[in-house]
């Protein structure tokens, strides 16, 4: 899937979101990896084996409310 030199990390590799984006859709959420991996805003994945890992980073500040 990947057509990039030097290749970008496979979707089995625990770096796979270094891979190119090739498809960005900030208004959904999610965002589309040239190893073929979705993206998602919470950044929890979804993998061509249709495996999905959990978010596991923090969400920035720019998410969080603060209450009056
Ligand atoms: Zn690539």
């Amino acid at each position: 899937m990947c057509q990039h030199q030097p290749p970008c990390p496979t979707a089995d590799s625990t770096d796979r979101e270094a891979a190119h984006l090739v498809a960005h859709h900030p208004e959904q959420g999610w965002s589309l990896l040239c190893n073929g991996v979705l993206l998602f805003e919470d950044t929890g994945e979804l993998l061509p084996d249709g495996q999905i890992i959990a978010p596991h980073r923090p969400l920035g500040t720019e998410h969080v409310m603060t209450a009056a």
